[in-house]
């Protein structure tokens, strides 16, 4: 695959799944600029091909700011990856309003500033691919997730009526549903399940390696696989969908 002359946004790209999605688009020649909130992070891990700029996907201004600078200095965007996510948990009764709307302003608002800002650049060309990271909870229930698995919910309706609006035209819209992937994020929650359960840390990582029929985590190169495959030209048919990498979760 070339992607010679085409430039990438993946927000989330300075950690775990965001960078391995990156590293793989840069290898085919895309131009990718990566974001998150922390400008050192970024910069460190920019190899060939990889532009850091901050972004806090929250801040819609600041989104659609940083997009058309990107835009300014590496043309329009063609490959969108709405991958920037955070995963809390927390039980019904402990939900408050505060932590509803931290969880849905990252993984929804967020989601929809980023790919709202990136498709006004694509529709300026004549092929582009949208890519958002959603997660095996947008597809499942499950203790304690009630709000992310909503985010996550909502992320893979509105690609699919994205994909709607646009449907029969030259861009693609998809998300894809990982299992728990071994990044950051798992670290974090095998901390926090291991405080609020009490368990060891290492219980508490054997309870998401026991929900992946192959006894392990995923790694995140198996995800940005996955989206690289979805920038094929050859991927035109794969449209307004969701892709599970998840283990065997079914
Ligand atoms: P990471 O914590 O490594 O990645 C999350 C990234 O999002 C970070 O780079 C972080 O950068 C960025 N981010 C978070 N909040 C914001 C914000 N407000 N504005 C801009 N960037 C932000 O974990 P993963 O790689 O695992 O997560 C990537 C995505 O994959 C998330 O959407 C997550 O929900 C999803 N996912 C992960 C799974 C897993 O098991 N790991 C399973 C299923 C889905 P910074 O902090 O510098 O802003």
């Amino acid at each position: 695959m070339d992607l010679n002359g085409k430039h990438a946004l993946v927000t989330g790209g300075g950690t775990g799944i965001g960078l391995a999605i990156a590293r793989a688009l840069a290898s085919k020649g895309a131009k990718v600029t990566i974001t998150g909130r922390r400008m050192a992070v970024l910069e460190d891990v920019a190899e060939d091909n990889m532009f850091p700029a901050v972004m806090d996907v929250t801040d819609d201004k600041a989104v659609a700011q940083v997009i058309n600078q990107a835009v300014a200095e590496r043309g329009p965007i063609q490959i969108c990856v709405a991958n920037a996510g955070i995963a809390e948990g927390r039980k019904l009764h402990k939900t408050d309003t505060e932590f509803w709307r931290k969880i849905m302003a990252t993984n929804l608002d967020g989601c929809f500033y980023t790919v709202r800002e990136s498709m006004r650049s694509m529709l300026t060309t004549d092929w582009g691919r949208v890519i958002a990271i959603s997660s095996i909870a947008g597809v499942r229930g499950s203790a304690g997730a009630g709000a992310y698995a909503a985010s996550k919910h909502g992320v893979i309706g509105m690609i699919r009526s994205f994909a709607e609006d646009f449907m029969g035209g030259p861009y693609t819209f998809n998300s894809i549903c990982p299992g728990y992937v071994d990044t950051p994020i798992v670290t974090r929650n095998t901390d926090a399940i291991a405080a609020r359960t009490g368990v060891s840390d290492d219980a508490a990582r054997a309870m998401m390696v026991d929900l992946n029929r192959h006894k392990r985590l995923i790694s995140p190169e198996e995800v940005a696989a996955a989206a690289l495959w979805l920038c094929d030209p050859i991927c035109e048919s794969t449209n307004g969908q969701e892709i599970k990498i998840a283990g065997g979760q079914i």
